[in-house]
C-alpha cells in the first residue's frame, strides 16, 4: 500500500525540467525494496532524462512501519529553514491520517520527523541491528524454557531497550522479566542490551511490564 505522485523537477546540471513519479507513501513493511532504498538514502532520488544527473527533488513523505512502530516524516533538508512550519504540517498531516488509519497508527507516539534521508536510514539500520540480536536471544530463551514477551518498538527506542523480553513462567509481570533476564545474560555475556536492561529496570522499582507491541498489521 506505499503510493506515488508525481513532482515537477528541475535538474541542477542542465537546468532542463521533467516530470517523475516520487513516493509519497512507503509502507516498509510491505515494499521491502522502498526500505532498503530508504535505508540507502536512494529514496526518490531521480536520474536527469537529458543529462543522468541525480537530481533530488523537493518532496515530502510518509514512511509507515507497523511493525516496528515507525511513522516518519521526511522533508527535503532545505525545509530546515522553516522548521517550525513544517512540524505544524505534520501534526495536521498526522491527526488526518489518524482519521484515516485508525488504529493502524502506532499510538501514543509523536511520528518522527527528519529533514533529510540520513535520519531514517540511521534508524532503518539501528532496527535492523536490533532484529538480529534479538534472533540471538531468541535462541537462547529457547533453549532455556524461557517464554518471550514483545513489548511495543516505540516503548523500546525510547526507553533505550530491547523490545523483546524473556520472561520466567506462565506470564509476564516485572517479577518474571527479571528472573528471565536473569537467566540470559547468565547464559550468554554478550547480551549486552538486556543486561543493561536488567540492571536499569531492576533499580526502577516503579517501572512495571512494559507496554505490548500492538498486533502486527
Ligand atoms: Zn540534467
Amino acid at each position: 500500500m506505499s503510493f506515488q505522485g508525481t513532482v515537477d523537477a528541475n535538474c541542477p546540471s542542465c537546468t532542463d525540467g521533467f516530470d517523475a513519479p516520487v513516493w509519497s507513501f512507503v509502507h516498509g513493511g510491505k515494499d521491502a525494496i522502498l526500505r532498503d532504498q530508504a535505508k540507502a538514502m536512494e529514496l526518490n532520488l531521480l536520474l536527469c532524462p537529458s543529462c543522468g544527473a541525480a537530481v533530488v527533488p523537493e518532496v515530502a513523505w510518509i514512511y509507515y512501519e507497523p511493525d516496528d512502530e515507525i511513522l516518519a516524516f521526511v522533508f527535503p533538508v532545505s525545509y530546515l529553514a522553516e522548521e517550525a512550519k513544517w512540524r505544524d504540517k505534520m501534526k495536521a498531516d498526522f491527526a488526518a491520517m489518524r482519521e484515516a488509519l485508525g488504529d493502524h497508527l502506532p499510538v501514543g507516539h509523536e511520528p518522527e520527523v527528519y529533514f533529510g534521508p540520513e535520519g531514517l536510514a540511521k534508524l532503518l539500520e539501528f532496527e535492523d541491528w536490533r532484529r538480529d540480536e534479538r534472533d540471538v536471544m531468541f535462541f537462547f530463551a529457547k533453549d532455556l524454557k524461557l517464554s518471550v514477551y514483545k513489548a511495543s518498538p516505540a516503548w523500546a527506542r525510547e526507553y533505550g531497550a530491547p523490545s523483546w523480553l524473556p520472561y520466567e513462567g506462565k506470564s509476564p509481570t516485572r517479577a518474571s522479566i527479571i528472573a528471565g533476564l536473569s537467566k540470559i545474560v547468565e547464559a550468554n555475556d554478550r547480551l549486552t542490551a538486556w543486561s543493561a536492561f536488567l540492571e536499569k529496570f531492576e533499580k526502577d522499582a516503579s517501572a512495571g511490564v512494559p507496554p505490548a507491541a500492538m498486533a502486527g498489521h
